[in-house]
């Protein structure tokens, strides 16, 4: 397992719900599966506590949600249970997903894309092309340049989405969206880029 540089864990188990947790799936993934393009076997990468995941499952995927904190893992366990969805929640690496040994159709990324620096950006879109099928389709929403400011994470350019999906990926659209957030600062959305693979 790769070493992850921040604690993730504690982003959860500290009570307060971080501003991505909103305990509702993100509306950008909402319209997606309206559109019944989140289906076959779907992976989502740094799921957290897993509303986009079983969005995928209640809209007829067999999805799989995994991420590094353990604490949101149990969470989207429990709400999985509690809500009487069948989705599968397991603590793993975005940057080794081959280790998971399975191949997806469809990938979802809400906000994890942003995290990553330079190099470990790299590595996660190797990672991802090695467990999604040829021709298979991946959904991310990243923090986008249009945000202003400087708190929370990394800002993407759209020429750095380019950049990171330019071997072995068509980059179908990137499109600007938003994310709803827990309120910031006054703010309960934050700008960014919805990107449409193909890989
Ligand atoms: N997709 C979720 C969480 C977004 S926040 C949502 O929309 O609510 C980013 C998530 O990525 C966090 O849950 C964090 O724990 C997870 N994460 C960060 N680095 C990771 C890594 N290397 N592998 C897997 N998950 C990671």
């Amino acid at each position: 397992m790769t070493t992850v540089p921040q604690d993730w864990d504690s982003a959860y188990a500290d009570g307060t719900p971080p501003p991505w947790d909103i305990g509702r799936p993100q509306p950008a993934f909402v319209r997606l599966a309206e559109r019944g393009l989140l289906s076959g076997r779907v992976l989502d990468v740094g799921c957290g506590t897993g509303e986009n995941t079983l969005l995928a499952a209640g809209s007829g995927a067999e999805a799989v949600g995994i991420d590094v904190a353990t604490t949101a893992i149990q969470r989207a366990r429990r709400k999985a249970s509690e809500r009487g969805v069948a989705a599968t929640f397991t603590v793993a690496d975005a940057l080794a997903l081959s280790e998971l040994g399975q191949v997806f159709d469809c990938l979802i990324d809400s906000g994890l894309f942003h995290v990553f620096d330079d190099d470990a950006r790299a590595r996660y879109v190797t990672s991802l092309g090695s467990v999604l099928r040829p021709g298979g389709m991946g959904y991310l929403m990243c923090f986008s340049d249009r945000e202003p400011g400087d708190w929370g994470p990394r800002r993407v350019r759209q020429d750095e989405i380019n950049a990171a999906f330019a071997d072995g990926w068509e980059i179908v659209d990137i499109a600007a969206d938003a994310f709803d957030i827990n309120p910031i600062m006054g703010a309960s959305t934050a700008q960014a880029w919805l990107v449409t693979l193909r890989r």
